[in-house]
């Protein structure tokens, strides 16, 4: 017998309102998920995971999956020839065509603005407001009030206890919120600990010396960590410790879009690059990295301790290559 779609199938606007909720929570209970998720619809894949990505330039479809689902689900469900289509469920599907093409149209701007797969962060009424930073979403927030709330967020983390418990001050990371450029490193030392702020201890002065030979200040870009928390004696953040702690830095991007990312470091770039490729692999090209180009570096520690002509050469040249795309 024909099932009767036109009040329960899932062309009825109550029901999609629903299983676009029911699957939204889940997406939201599950941080690590949703970091996994953002960052694959990020790199543009796979397609199927996230349908709009491609044609909106990447990450710039975060959040359009719902929208699609509710367009999707409700075309292959398809019309009853014997019904007249539902008014309420047309609007809901015009609304997320609307909002996909909003996203469309943001994406081609940003990217003949000269930000090539920028993901503009679009606020828009609807299943998009339910993405990663969701929290940090709406009208009228800005940048600098979506970095202050992944703060204060960070300053009430619990979520990984060892840290927790030895912290002094989280390091949320700082610098310019409207930043083309990004260093990321791998978690704060005893001096970052004590003063809250990323990259301030030795290894942070030869980073500000590595910016300033591009021509830049520090106060021009925005510098962050893998993790927030000082892990014990300066070990390595463990995987569980990178991925708690993931959506904020995630979370950051999305406020900041910086065009260029500098992994410092083999945990950053592994981290990011989800790979284990060491970082004399992986440095010196630059990789797509949620809309913008990663460029993995040498981490100046790492530096200081082998401060040597080849070892500084290969970190100016990569920066030289930083420089040059910015400049492009
Ligand atoms: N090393 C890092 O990776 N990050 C800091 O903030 C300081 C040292």
């Amino acid at each position: 017998m024909a099932e009767d779609r036109r009040n329960h199938g899932p062309c009825d606007p109550r029901e999609d309102l629903e299983r676009i909720t029911r699957s939204l929570r889940l997406r939201l209970e599950g941080e690590a998920r949703a970091g996994l998720a953002a960052v694959r619809r990020a790199r543009g894949i796979p397609a199927q995971a996230t349908p709009a990505a491609a044609s909106a330039a990447g990450a710039a479809a975060a959040g359009e999956t719902e929208a699609d689902a509710a367009v999707t689900d409700a075309q292959a469900a398809g019309t009853p020839d014997d019904a007249a289509p539902e008014p309420e469920c047309e609007a809901e599907i015009r609304a997320a065509e609307a909002a996909r093409r909003e996203l469309a149209e943001r994406a081609a701007q940003a990217k003949a603005a000269g930000r090539p797969g920028a993901a503009p962060v679009v606020h828009v009424k609807g299943p998009q407001l339910f993405d990663l930073n969701a929290a940090d979403a709406g009208p009228g927030v800005s940048p600098e009030e979506a970095l202050q709330r992944v703060a204060e967020e960070v300053a009430a983390c619990p979520r990984c206890p060892e840290l927790v418990a030895s912290r002094t001050k989280t390091v949320p990371g700082q610098g310019s919120p409207y930043a083309k450029l990004m260093f990321i490193g791998e978690g704060p030392g005893q001096d970052e600990d004590l003063q809250g702020l990323a990259f301030v201890g030795r290894a942070g002065q030869l980073l500000s010396k590595m910016i300033e030979s591009i021509g830049m200040t520090r106060d021009e870009v925005f510098i962050a960590n893998i993790v927030k928390c000082r892990p014990p004696a300066n070990r390595q953040p463990s995987p569980e410790e990178a991925a708690n702690c993931r959506p904020f830095l995630m979370r950051q991007l999305s406020a900041i879009r910086p065009r260029i990312i500098v992994a410092l470091g083999g945990v950053a770039a592994q981290n990011l690059l989800e790979t284990h490729d060491g970082i004399t692999r992986l440095r010196g090209r630059f990789y797509p990295f949620m809309g913008a180009k990663l460029m993995p570096t040498f981490h100046p520690a790492y530096l200081l301790r082998n401060y040597t002509p080849d070892v500084r050469k290969k970190v100016y040249d990569d920066l030289l290559k930083v420089k040059a795309e910015l400049q492009a």
